[in-house]
């Protein structure tokens, strides 16, 4: 009930997972792993407290949906085993054969594969823009057009979108707004207070925030689109299990200070990469030279975990400075306790032509890092060490 006031961090920790003290119950301050895959009833027509199958629902995943969903000040929450699965599920409920969608080409390459590679087999149209300029989004909106679909920051390059601009076209329109906030986390962006209708997450990343548990949600404030995903979740029946929707739970409580450590770290990371003669360039919407540093202060309040650099020199020399690293970890995904480093075009994006690459801005020297909470000193002592 007084939810609503709670701080970011108290909801982190608490929304949820209230103390049950009902006759019977143990009170217990961390919602337990609720295994069972049925829920028995005393009459026919009556589910134990609203409960049937786990598929439907279970209360450990139902905890998780109520936290996420206070996190992203959201009337409600759905979560799936994955942030691809729970994509695939909002895009059954919000459009049908012969409709068009209008996306972000920055996006991630895995929700561009399921756009290009499987709805298209469904009839389902997509045009790709470059969403950084509202412009661009509006003029690529036919009158099939139902879902405009963007993420901000974008992965690798951390270009940023408008998401108030963009949400007010798909207001007068009629569309649908979704907004991939993975690389933010609620704790520093909320696309549905800025105006979207949906907010998609991979919580594979920030929010598990552990690099050991796959998962993804769905935030929103429409009763009726609730209603439909609900349905869908149950009938597509990719849904998070009870065990990882715990260690999600178990995750996400310390979101607020893992985000201000990563983003800490991020900033020390670019300003000491910023100076060194063998980087060329650094991306971070932190620094005053990001060209959309103004419109990320504006619409988020912090600027996250990530950045991007350019090594001088060839890919090889990149990949020698990879190899040579011994704390940061050489590895795909992002948003862990860990920090982890990748070369975009031999990793997360080897599946983008290389022309495309060159074209947008994925050279073979640009690198990207998720920073991690350790120490930052012993981060950048690994740096140093794998440039000289
Ligand atoms: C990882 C990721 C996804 C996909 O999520 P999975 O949990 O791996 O299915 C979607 N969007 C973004 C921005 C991601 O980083």
């Amino acid at each position: 009930m007084k939810e609503l006031q709670q701080g970011f961090a108290t909801k982190a920790v608490h929304a949820g997972e209230n103390p049950d003290f009902r006759e019977g119950a143990t009170g217990d301050v961390v919602v337990p792993i609720h295994l069972s895959t049925t829920f028995a009833r005393e009459k026919v027509n009556i589910p134990t407290a609203g409960y049937e199958y786990v598929r439907s629902l279970n209360p450990t995943r139902k905890a998780l949906e109520t936290k996420l969903a206070a996190l992203e000040n959201a009337r409600y929450g759905l979560a799936f085993s994955s942030g691809l699965a729970a994509e695939t599920t909002l895009l059954t409920a919000l459009l049908k054969s012969g409709d068009h969608i209008v996306a972000f080409d920055d996006l991630y390459g895995g929700t561009k594969r399921l756009f290009n590679h499987i709805f298209n087999n469904y009839h389902i149209g997509v045009t790709f823009v470059d969403a950084t300029d509202i412009s661009l989004v509006e003029n690529a909106i036919l009158p099939q057009t139902r879902l405009i679909w963007i993420e901000s920051p974008s992965n690798p390059l951390l270009k940023i979108c408008d998401i108030a601009g963009i949400s007010k076209i798909a207001a007068a329109r009629k569309l649908a707004l979704a907004v991939d906030n993975t690389f933010l986390s609620p704790y520093f962006q909320k696309p549905l207070d800025l105006g979207a209708d949906i907010v998609v997450h991979s919580s594979t990343k920030y929010i598990g925030g552990h690099s050991d548990v796959l998962g993804g949600a769905l935030l929103l404030n429409s009763p009726d689109l609730y209603e439909k995903l609900q349905y869908r979740q149950n009938a597509v029946g990719a849904v998070l299990s009870p065990f990882d929707s715990y260690l999600t739970l178990r995750g996400v409580k310390t979101l607020a200070l893992r985000m201000e450590q990563h983003q800490q770290n991020a900033f020390l990371i670019a300003n000491y990469l910023r100076q060194h003669p063998k980087v060329k360039k650094v991306i971070y919407p932190g620094l005053e030279n990001h060209p959309q540093h103004a419109l990320a202060k504006a619409q988020s309040t912090g600027f996250g975990g990530v950045l991007s650099f350019e090594i001088a020199g060839s890919r090889s020399d990149a990949e020698a400075f990879l190899e040579k690293l011994h704390i940061i970890a050489l590895a795909e995904s992002l948003g862990g306790v860990e920090s982890l480093i990748e070369l975009p075009a031999a990793m997360t994006h080897s599946s983008v032509p290389k022309e495309i690459r060159e074209q947008v801005g994925i050279t073979d020297t640009l690198i990207r890092i998720s920073a991690g909470i350790e120490n930052i000193n012993d981060l950048i002592a690994d740096l140093e060490q794998a440039f000289d």
